[in-house]
């Protein structure tokens, strides 16, 4: 009986994976929690933990606070899928690797690199962090960027300003990168189309906020549509998550 009520629990949270990300095959969340304090993080990952967190009996889970599950770096081989092309297992999708503590980052990064037929993406909205450890090939490095506007981001997190996060993600020596504007806020079109080419991703994800709260400045769908455009005529190819208009449109 409780093995059936942990599958019902967990099966929102498989559904919202697949929203966030269409070449995610798995989520692996060896390491969880941040203290960036998005709003719009409440409703969607802190909820999703928050119920795992009261499945598995993980106070630090209910709490958002960054910890370590060691247990899960076990039987990886079962348990993670084998990756092909585009996909990738996305590691610790509820956790920011900024707060990850070296003991635990060097752990998880030895697991990822033993799974050599595995390609594991790693977000952060502190690239800074990723100079601290050297990522193997099978790593995907990726960082959110909503906008280029720096007050339009510090008025909803306390996470490093998007100028930061562009130029210290620019510095990282990796070749396989990521961005992602999601959810997005308006923005200046040659500036954050300049930013993203700067930091020559494999690919840009794009999407407006999936859910109805927070309500957050967004860009007119016309405006996003030419951002679109733009990178995709740089040669930069995007992913189209959630395109609508603005709600208040
Ligand atoms: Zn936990």
């Amino acid at each position: 009986m409780a093995e059936f009520w942990k599958f019902f629990l967990l099966v929102p949270m498989m559904v919202f994976e697949r929203r966030m990300y269409k070449e995610a095959r798995k989520t692996w969340n060896p390491f969880v929690g941040c203290l960036h304090d998005c709003s719009y993080c409440k409703p969607s990952f802190q909820a999703q933990v928050k119920r795992v967190g009261v499945v598995f009996g993980c106070k630090d889970c209910m709490e958002y606070k960054p910890h370590f599950h060691p247990e899960r770096l076990q039987n990886l081989e079962k348990k993670l899928p084998k990756t092909r092309g585009d996909e990738f297992i996305f590691c610790c999708d509820t956790g920011d690797w900024t707060f990850a503590k070296p003991e635990w980052r060097k752990r998880i990064l030895e697991a990822v690199e033993r799974l050599k037929d595995r390609t594991f993406l790693i977000q952060s909205k502190n690239p800074a962090c990723f100079q601290e450890n050297t990522f193997p090939e099978n790593v995907i490095l990726g960082i959110t960027l909503e906008t280029n506007r720096d007050e339009l981001c510090q008025a909803i997190s306390k996470a490093p300003p998007p100028s930061k996060r562009y130029k210290d993600f620019s510095a990282v020596n990796h070749p396989r990168k990521i961005v992602t504007v999601e959810p997005i806020m308006d923005f200046d079109l040659e500036t954050l189309a300049d930013w993203i080419t700067e930091i020559n991703p494999l690919c840009t994800y794009i999407g407006y906020n999936s859910r109805n709260k927070p309500k957050l400045p967004e860009p007119p769908l016309i405006k996003t549509i030419s951002l679109i455009e733009t990178l995709e005529k740089r040669g930069i190819p995007v992913r189209r998550k959630l395109i609508r208009k603005a709600w208040n449109e």
